[in-house]
């Protein structure tokens, strides 16, 4: 028996509650957004991320992964903190991780706010409803799910940016068998803007064609630093290591120089506050951490999927990089 007790109102009603700053509803269909990616992935811009591939079946059609789906309830949540972009650091002692990984890992922090929501949604939606909670790897194409409920356009750094809050959110969802009224997407307003595409180091975000509907512009992964410095085992092609630079663990370039991010959404949430050395540390003060200070540092941390070899391999990199040719003494 389906549930149709829920409405959209209330569902965002209680998504508020349960600590998110967005929410919208889209259908639970096949999006034509979607259907690029299995292009993507044979073009080989998923690098060694093959859990991508291996759940291209659910990322094509929601209903995969519930058979009964009506909605998908799209969710986000400001991570930004008040803190400089790394495009304004001019300190060459410093260095740059991601801002969404300063605080706690967003993964843990998404999936107990979807809990709460999920179990609030389960009480009003009564003993018909049927709801499944996603984060990140759980196999959704977030950002096209995001974009089809009204969270913001798709961005041609790629990222969903909301004309209100700007790009620094992460996403959740939950497919649920509710038949929930649909929002309306956000139109795209990157306009003739190209800044994120000239300032990224590896020139990683490309044109392409695909099919009506899908996106203009596309990054291919094996060039994004995000990648690179996170996903990529062993070491990082030699021609792209000079482009690490001073980023140990992802990149925020492409939305630092973003005009929708000048004056993007700030949150006093403890999750996302900087934890002690990871906005804009000193190289020399990560160099010098041990085994046991490190795990310390990024215990509940994002920071803990590229793990510490690769942590200390990009750092290797940023090291070399500073030091006179032939002095290879930090390696
Ligand atoms: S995250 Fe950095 S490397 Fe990746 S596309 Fe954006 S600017 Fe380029
Ligand atoms: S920098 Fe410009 S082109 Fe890139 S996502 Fe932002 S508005 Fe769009």
């Amino acid at each position: 028996m389906p549930a149709d007790t829920l409405t959209a109102a209330r569902v965002k009603y209680l998504a508020r509650d349960a600590g998110f700053d967005l929410c919208g509803i889209a259908r639970a269909e096949k999006h034509p957004k979607l259907a690029r990616l299995q292009d993507w992935i044979a073009l080989g811009y998923a690098g060694e991320m093959s859990y991508l591939a291996d759940s291209l079946a659910e990322r094509l059609d929601p209903r995969v992964a519930l058979p009964t789906a009506q909605s998908i309830i799209s969710v986000g949540v400001v991570y930004n903190t008040a803190q400089p972009y790394s495009t304004t650091i001019d300190d060459p002692d410093r260095v740059a991780i991601a801002r969404y990984a300063w605080g706690d890992d967003y993964h843990g922090v998404l999936r107990a706010r979807l809990r709460v929501l999920l179990a609030a949604l389960a009480t009003e939606g009564g003993p018909g409803f049927e709801g499944l909670s996603c984060v990140d790897v759980d196999g959704m194409q977030e950002r096209v799910w995001a974009e089809a409920a009204g969270l913001g356009w798709i961005g041609k750094n790629t990222c969903v940016i909301n004309p209100k809050l700007g790009s620094w959110f992460v996403l959740g969802e939950i497919i649920t068998n509710a038949e929930l009224d649909a929002d309306t997407p956000v139109v795209d307003q990157c306009g003739t803007c190209t800044r994120c595409i000239e300032a990224c180091p590896t020139q990683a975000i490309l044109p392409v064609t695909g099919p009506a509907g899908s996106e203009p512009y596309t990054v291919d992964a094996t060039r994004c630093l995000s990648y690179l410095t996170i996903e990529t085992r062993g070491e990082i092609d030699p021609a792209l290591q000079p482009a690490v630079s001073t980023h140990v663990f992802g990149c925020d370039i492409c939305q630092d120089v973003c005009p929708w991010n000048r004056k993007a959404a700030v949150s006093d949430d403890p999750a996302w506050q900087p934890r002690d050395g990871l906005a804009f540390p000193r190289l020399a003060d990560l160099t010098r951490l041990s085994d046991a200070e490190w795990s310390a540092l990024i215990k509940d941390s994002a920071m803990k999927r590229a793990g510490l070899s690769r942590l200390r391999r990009t750092l290797g990199y940023i090291a070399r990089a500073r030091v006179e040719p032939g002095a290879r003494g930090l390696d």
